[in-house]
Protein backbone atom coordinates (compact mmCIF):
# COMPACT_ATOMS: atom_id res chain seq x y z
CA UNK A 1 0.00 0.00 0.00
CA UNK A 2 1.16 3.30 -0.27
CA UNK A 3 -0.39 5.89 1.88
CA UNK A 4 0.22 9.93 1.63
CA UNK A 5 -1.38 12.98 2.64
CA UNK A 6 -1.30 16.28 1.37
CA UNK A 7 -0.95 18.69 3.68
CA UNK A 8 -1.29 22.54 3.98
CA UNK A 9 -3.89 25.09 4.60
CA UNK A 10 -6.54 26.14 2.84
CA UNK A 11 -6.39 27.08 -0.74
CA UNK A 12 -2.31 25.39 -1.19
CA UNK A 13 -3.55 23.29 -3.91
CA UNK A 14 -4.69 20.07 -2.36
CA UNK A 15 -7.60 18.87 -4.04
CA UNK A 16 -6.12 19.98 -7.58
CA UNK A 17 -2.99 18.00 -7.11
CA UNK A 18 -4.84 15.46 -5.60
CA UNK A 19 -6.85 14.65 -8.70
CA UNK A 20 -3.90 14.42 -10.61
CA UNK A 21 -1.78 12.02 -8.76
CA UNK A 22 -4.84 9.76 -7.56
CA UNK A 23 -4.91 8.60 -12.05
CA UNK A 24 -1.26 8.15 -11.63
CA UNK A 25 -0.46 6.01 -8.81
CA UNK A 26 -3.91 4.34 -8.92
CA UNK A 27 -4.91 5.47 -5.39
CA UNK A 28 -8.01 6.04 -3.61
CA UNK A 29 -8.87 9.95 -2.86
CA UNK A 30 -9.99 11.03 0.79
CA UNK A 31 -11.17 14.46 0.92
CA UNK A 32 -12.88 14.82 4.46
CA UNK A 33 -14.45 18.41 3.30
CA UNK A 34 -15.93 16.34 -0.14
CA UNK A 35 -17.74 14.02 2.11
CA UNK A 36 -18.88 16.38 4.67
CA UNK A 37 -20.21 18.37 1.64
CA UNK A 38 -21.68 15.16 0.35
CA UNK A 39 -23.44 14.47 3.71
CA UNK A 40 -24.86 18.21 3.63
CA UNK A 41 -25.98 17.96 0.05
CA UNK A 42 -28.03 13.99 0.64
CA UNK A 43 -29.43 16.30 4.08
CA UNK A 44 -28.31 13.52 6.33
CA UNK A 45 -27.89 14.47 10.29
CA UNK A 46 -24.25 14.50 10.05
CA UNK A 47 -24.52 17.16 7.14
CA UNK A 48 -26.76 19.72 8.83
CA UNK A 49 -24.84 19.56 12.19
CA UNK A 50 -21.40 19.84 10.52
CA UNK A 51 -22.28 22.84 8.12
CA UNK A 52 -23.05 24.57 11.78
CA UNK A 53 -18.93 24.27 11.92
CA UNK A 54 -18.31 24.94 8.47
CA UNK A 55 -20.41 27.93 7.71
CA UNK A 56 -18.30 29.68 10.91
CA UNK A 57 -15.08 28.13 9.60
CA UNK A 58 -14.63 26.15 12.93
CA UNK A 59 -13.28 22.78 12.40
CA UNK A 60 -15.41 19.57 12.80
CA UNK A 61 -15.44 17.31 15.97
CA UNK A 62 -12.42 14.73 15.52
CA UNK A 63 -14.77 12.07 16.49
CA UNK A 64 -17.46 12.63 13.38
CA UNK A 65 -14.84 13.08 11.20
CA UNK A 66 -12.88 9.89 11.71
CA UNK A 67 -15.90 8.21 11.88
CA UNK A 68 -16.49 8.66 8.78
CA UNK A 69 -12.61 8.25 7.38
CA UNK A 70 -12.75 5.03 9.02
CA UNK A 71 -16.01 4.38 7.19
CA UNK A 72 -14.60 5.05 3.45
CA UNK A 73 -11.32 3.05 4.61
CA UNK A 74 -13.75 -0.06 5.24
CA UNK A 75 -15.93 0.49 1.84
CA UNK A 76 -12.49 0.78 -0.08
CA UNK A 77 -10.08 -1.91 1.56
CA UNK A 78 -8.90 -3.62 -1.80
CA UNK A 79 -7.22 0.10 -3.09
CA UNK A 80 -3.54 -0.21 -3.44
CA UNK A 81 -3.32 2.91 -1.44
CA UNK A 82 -4.90 6.53 0.04
CA UNK A 83 -4.44 10.10 -0.81
CA UNK A 84 -5.63 11.83 2.81
CA UNK A 85 -6.60 15.57 1.62
CA UNK A 86 -7.95 17.92 4.36
CA UNK A 87 -7.18 14.95 6.87
CA UNK A 88 -5.79 14.53 9.22
CA UNK A 89 -6.47 18.17 10.55
CA UNK A 90 -5.54 17.80 14.79
CA UNK A 91 -3.31 15.30 16.38
CA UNK A 92 -6.36 13.20 17.82
CA UNK A 93 -6.77 12.84 14.01
CA UNK A 94 -3.95 11.60 13.27
CA UNK A 95 -3.27 9.22 16.27
CA UNK A 96 -6.62 7.77 14.61
CA UNK A 97 -5.38 7.63 11.40
CA UNK A 98 -2.32 6.02 12.69
CA UNK A 99 -4.74 3.05 14.23
CA UNK A 100 -6.68 2.62 11.23
CA UNK A 101 -3.82 2.32 9.16
CA UNK A 102 -2.05 -0.73 11.42
CA UNK A 103 -5.16 -2.02 10.97
CA UNK A 104 -4.46 -2.70 7.55
CA UNK A 105 -0.68 -3.36 8.32
CA UNK A 106 0.11 0.02 6.61
CA UNK A 107 1.42 3.46 7.65
CA UNK A 108 1.79 7.07 6.61
CA UNK A 109 4.59 6.56 3.80
CA UNK A 110 4.81 10.60 2.98
CA UNK A 111 3.59 13.87 4.04
CA UNK A 112 3.68 16.35 1.40
CA UNK A 113 3.40 20.20 2.70
CA UNK A 114 2.31 22.47 -0.18
CA UNK A 115 3.97 25.41 1.10
CA UNK A 116 2.19 29.25 0.00
CA UNK A 117 2.31 32.66 1.13
CA UNK A 118 -1.01 33.54 3.82
CA UNK A 119 -1.48 36.43 0.67
CA UNK A 120 -1.41 34.10 -2.38
CA UNK A 121 -3.95 32.21 -0.25
CA UNK A 122 -6.74 34.55 0.97
CA UNK A 123 -6.68 35.40 -3.49
CA UNK A 124 -7.08 31.84 -4.37
CA UNK A 125 -9.80 31.48 -1.85
CA UNK A 126 -11.98 34.21 -3.00
CA UNK A 127 -11.23 33.04 -6.89
CA UNK A 128 -12.51 29.99 -5.95
CA UNK A 129 -15.35 31.11 -4.04
CA UNK A 130 -16.67 33.05 -7.12
CA UNK A 131 -17.18 29.51 -8.85
CA UNK A 132 -17.29 26.89 -6.18
CA UNK A 133 -20.63 28.06 -4.80
CA UNK A 134 -18.66 27.37 -1.32
CA UNK A 135 -20.26 29.89 1.25
CA UNK A 136 -16.74 29.83 3.19
CA UNK A 137 -15.04 30.68 0.36
CA UNK A 138 -16.57 33.57 -0.07
CA UNK A 139 -16.53 35.45 3.34
CA UNK A 140 -12.70 36.88 4.31
CA UNK A 141 -14.02 36.66 8.02
CA UNK A 142 -14.50 32.89 7.76
CA UNK A 143 -11.13 32.41 5.46
CA UNK A 144 -9.67 34.44 8.45
CA UNK A 145 -10.86 31.54 10.84
CA UNK A 146 -10.03 28.74 9.10
CA UNK A 147 -6.04 29.86 9.05
CA UNK A 148 -6.66 30.46 12.57
CA UNK A 149 -7.82 26.97 12.89
CA UNK A 150 -4.96 25.80 10.72
CA UNK A 151 -2.33 27.77 12.60
CA UNK A 152 -3.61 26.69 16.03
CA UNK A 153 -4.74 22.74 15.60
CA UNK A 154 -3.20 21.46 12.24
CA UNK A 155 0.08 23.10 11.85
CA UNK A 156 1.41 21.21 15.06
CA UNK A 157 0.96 18.36 13.01
CA UNK A 158 3.79 19.35 10.69
CA UNK A 159 6.21 18.57 13.70
CA UNK A 160 4.32 15.35 14.66
CA UNK A 161 5.28 14.30 10.99
CA UNK A 162 8.45 15.75 10.85
CA UNK A 163 9.43 13.52 13.78
CA UNK A 164 8.38 10.55 12.20
CA UNK A 165 10.51 11.57 9.37
CA UNK A 166 7.78 11.65 7.28
CA UNK A 167 7.20 14.88 6.16
CA UNK A 168 8.28 16.49 3.23
CA UNK A 169 7.65 20.24 1.99
CA UNK A 170 6.89 21.25 -1.59
CA UNK A 171 6.98 25.08 -2.85
CA UNK A 172 3.23 25.42 -3.50
CA UNK A 173 3.16 28.74 -5.36
CA UNK A 174 3.65 28.49 -9.35
CA UNK A 175 2.51 26.91 -12.16
CA UNK A 176 0.29 23.24 -11.58
CA UNK A 177 2.05 21.40 -13.65
CA UNK A 178 5.56 21.77 -11.92
CA UNK A 179 4.11 21.76 -8.54
CA UNK A 180 2.75 17.93 -9.53
CA UNK A 181 6.23 17.31 -10.95
CA UNK A 182 7.94 18.17 -7.41
CA UNK A 183 5.12 15.87 -5.44
CA UNK A 184 5.78 13.06 -8.15
CA UNK A 185 9.74 13.51 -7.57
CA UNK A 186 8.92 13.10 -3.53
CA UNK A 187 6.82 10.34 -3.92
CA UNK A 188 9.13 8.17 -5.85
CA UNK A 189 12.25 8.20 -3.67
CA UNK A 190 9.40 6.43 -1.57
CA UNK A 191 8.16 3.78 -3.66
P1 LIG B 1 -11.92 21.67 3.05
O1 LIG B 1 -12.77 21.29 1.90
O2 LIG B 1 -10.84 20.65 3.34
O3 LIG B 1 -11.37 23.07 2.95
O4 LIG B 1 -12.86 21.65 4.35
C1 LIG B 1 -13.96 22.52 4.49
C2 LIG B 1 -14.44 22.55 5.92
O5 LIG B 1 -14.86 21.22 6.31
C3 LIG B 1 -13.38 22.93 6.95
O6 LIG B 1 -13.26 24.34 7.09
C4 LIG B 1 -13.94 22.26 8.20
O7 LIG B 1 -15.02 22.99 8.74
C5 LIG B 1 -14.49 20.95 7.66
N1 LIG B 1 -13.47 19.88 7.65
C6 LIG B 1 -12.91 19.28 6.56
N2 LIG B 1 -12.02 18.35 6.92
C7 LIG B 1 -11.99 18.36 8.28
C8 LIG B 1 -11.24 17.65 9.26
N3 LIG B 1 -10.32 16.74 8.91
N4 LIG B 1 -11.47 17.94 10.56
C9 LIG B 1 -12.39 18.84 10.94
N5 LIG B 1 -13.12 19.57 10.08
C10 LIG B 1 -12.92 19.34 8.74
Amino acid sequence: MLNLILFGPPGAGKGTQSEQLIDAYNLKHISTGDLLRAERKAGTELGIKANEYIAKGELVPDEVVVGMVRNFMKEHSSSKGFIFDGFPRTTPQAEALDNLLSEFGAKIDIVLGLEVIVDELVKRLLLRGETSGRADDQSEETIRNRFKEYQTKTLPLMDYYTKKNSYVGVNGMGEIDHIQSSLREEINKVL
